[in-house]
């Protein structure tokens, strides 16, 4: 069998490519084992990461701003869109793509062999399996419960990024705080959440650390949710063949745990390149993105080595910092000046214990050198 692009994985990253490469004309083969399963997990991002080409349905909640507590509330003014995911996956259409309800086997830069036998040749093979489960990981135990009870700890906020208090009973185990969003008009997750931790703190924990915080209050849960995956992807994507692209493909921020939104924004910029027959390492990769992917896994092990007292006193100053800086470290994936300069801004806030252990996890002039190979 021969098309023009495979794409290995129908996850909400290959399921956007797949979708754009079609609107592009593109002949495109999806192998996933299970391409029609809905998904379950919820999926949030940055409102200013939404594509355009994306249908106002696909929202499920927005909000204009989250809050921060540490110690000070504080509130990031930056819209913030929970996803309806069912919404989501159905309009990231693959009508016209031929999909194969098979395992890949071999993923190589012009085929794919699949688990029944069958071989597809490609000009162009996409590698979008989802990022595997070695290193550090982000955990996370949640419930969802009806919106009125989640008003103790939404407070006079309409959702909560992270809530670190208080600091729950047993935190040498690794440093969780709240994360309190609204699904829909009704419904609204709050989740005891491990940003990243090797070993990472393990689920049973975090349902622990929430039941002691939900104790007392009348929680009747609708559904609950549990988070595991990695965080810690390729060191250099732009150098792995074939073409990875998703958490699998270094758009996984590895301090936080986001890439739906960027998968999303940068998908139609791949599909673009592919239709017009340009290499599309060039719009996954520019210079600018490879120094923040290098940037980012810098803030990933010095998030690791932080103690989890000092987690929340490296957030407490985070929270501290100018709007656009967050936002820079934050998203901004090729934005390789406001990532450098909020993590210096940081480096300069924070108490002389954590800049010590930031010195330890900072390679220096390996960062610039590294992002040029
Ligand atoms: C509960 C939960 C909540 C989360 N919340 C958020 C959030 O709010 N925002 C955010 O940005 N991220 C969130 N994440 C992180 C999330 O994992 C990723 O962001 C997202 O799922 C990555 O999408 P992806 O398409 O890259 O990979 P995946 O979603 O992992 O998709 C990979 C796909 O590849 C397929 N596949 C795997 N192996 C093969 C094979 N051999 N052959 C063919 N197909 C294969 C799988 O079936 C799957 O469909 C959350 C994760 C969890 C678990």
């Amino acid at each position: 069998m021969v098309t023009d692009v495979v794409v290995v994985g129908a996850g909400p990253a290959g399921r956007a490519l797949s979708h754009r490469l079609l609107r592009r004309g593109v002949a495109v083969t999806v192998v996933d084992p299970r391409p029609e399963v809905e998904w379950r997990a919820t999926y949030a991002c940055w409102t200013d990461e939404i594509p355009y080409w994306l249908p106002p349905g696909v929202v499920g909640a927005q909000v204009d701003s989250v809050a921060m507590r540490v110690t000070e509330t504080t509130g990031l003014r930056r819209g913030y869109t929970v996803f309806d995911t069912v919404a989501l996956r159905r309009a990231l259409t693959l009508d016209d793509a031929r999909i194969l309800r098979d395992h890949a086997t071999v993923v190589g830069e012009h085929h794919v062999t699949t688990r029944s036998g069958a071989t597809i040749t490609a000009s162009t093979v996409i590698d979008a399996r989802g990022l595997p489960g070695r290193g550090p990981r982000q955990t996370a135990w949640g419930v969802v419960v009806p919106r009125a009870q989640a008003r103790p700890f939404l407070g006079d906020t309409e959702a909560v990024l992270m809530d670190w208090t208080p600091p729950s009973s047993d935190a040498a185990a690794g440093a969780s705080f709240l994360y309190a969003v609204p699904l829909d008009a009704d419904r609204v997750l709050l989740e005891e959440t491990c940003l990243a931790g090797d070993p990472p703190v393990p689920v049973a924990h975090l349902r622990a650390r929430l039941d002691e915080r939900l104790s007392g209050h009348p929680i009747t849960p609708l559904t609950t949710e549990t988070v595991s995956f990695a965080l810690r992807g390729p060191t250099a994507p732009w150098r792995v063949r074939p073409i990875v692209f998703g958490s699998r493909g270094g758009l996984l921020h590895p301090a936080t745990g986001y890439s739906v939104g960027a998968s999303l924004a940068v998908a139609d910029d791949v599909a673009v390149a592919i239709a017009d027959g340009h290499d599309p390492l060039g719009a996954l990769w520019p210079r600018s993105a490879r120094l923040v992917h290098r940037l980012r896994s810098v803030g990933l092990r010095a998030l690791l080595a932080l103690s989890p007292d000092a987690t929340r006193r490296m957030f407490d100053t985070f929270a501290e910092l100018p709007l656009t800086q967050q936002r820079a470290y934050l998203s901004g994936r090729d934005d390789a000046t406001g990532t450098a300069q909020a993590m210096a801004a940081l480096f300069s806030a924070v108490d002389k214990d954590i800049r010590r252990s930031f010195v330890r996890a900072v390679p220096g002039r390996r960062i610039i050198d590294e992002a040029d190979q």
